[in-house]
């Protein structure tokens, strides 16, 4: 896919719609992958050009797998909205509410983690209780595959995941609700909620690949015009590149492209 740096004239006519989002993803796209999720720091250039976008923007939203207060608290910018549990929570007014046929998903979760904790047995597997989502990290396995492979086994063995979506991510394994939300629907929801005409999704990973395909039908279906920018990386799930507009370097790029567009928003036209 091409290079969006190559390709600056088509996002700066689309940055003339308006209303106009843009929707990102945290770990790996505004935040370099450290070896645990509590070690991620959002970086603070991105943080800087997403704080002065959010005062231009009809919207900023960052979404992400991690629980909706977490992005909140990585982020801490008035104004931007955030998603968490992969589209199952939004941070609203000062809490954060699940979606409608989510809400018995932390019993299941917690009855997963339980019978999972054999697992823990193998050094370096950690296993994050999200509430209404869990995920299995094993970046940090001495032999990352093999922790993979033992990982999907007992997950294959155990009753109460059979009502989990089993989705495999950077060196972790998602367990999510089997219910029909995704960063797909929540990026559908976004561009109809802020009656968006514009839009630019940022994301790294396979689950950022159901909102690539959100932007894209939203955009033959209805007045919005959206790109879905990939963020390239060694770890970097192959359909990422297929499903995108645009592609981009990691974090380091992302950078320089919000200053970009920032620049290129905030001037007057
Ligand atoms: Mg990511």
């Amino acid at each position: 896919m091409p290079y969006l740096f190559n390709h600056l004239d088509s996002i700066e006519k689309l940055l003339r719609r308006s209303p106009f989002g843009l929707i990102t993803d945290v770990d790996g796209t505004i935040s370099e992958t450290a070896p645990t999720p509590q070690q991620a720091k959002v970086s603070p250039l991105c943080r800087h050009y997403l704080s002065a976008l959010s005062q231009h923007l009809a919207l900023v939203a960052a979404i992400s797998g991690r629980p909706a207060i977490e992005v909140k608290n990585m982020l801490k910018i008035d104004g931007m909205v955030y998603i968490g549990n992969h589209g199952l929570e939004r941070w609203t007014e000062g809490h954060s509410e699940f979606t409608k046929d989510a809400k018995d998903y932390p019993e299941v979760i917690k009855a997963v983690i339980k019978e999972l904790t054999p697992l823990l047995s193998i050094e370096g597997v950690r296993i994050e209780d999200k509430g209404i989502t869990a995920t299995i990290h094993y970046r940090l396995c001495r032999e990352p595959q093999l922790a993979e492979r033992d990982i999907l086994v007992a997950l294959e063995n155990l009753t109460p995941a059979k009502r989990l979506r089993i989705m495999q991510g950077r060196m972790a394994i998602n367990l999510i609700p089997l219910v029909k939300v995704n960063k797909g629907t929540a990026t559908l929801d976004l561009i109809q909620g802020y009656h968006l005409q514009g839009g630019i999704y940022l994301g790294d990973d396979l689950t950022d690949v159901d909102a690539f395909t959100a932007i894209q039908s939203a955009s033959h279906n209805s007045e919005f015009q959206g790109f879905a920018i990939g963020i390239i990386s060694r770890e970097m799930p192959e359909k990422l590149v297929t499903e995108t507009d645009f592609t981009l370097n990691g974090v380091n790029d992302v950078e320089r492209f919000l200053k970009w567009m920032s620049q290129t928003a905030l001037e007057p036209s």
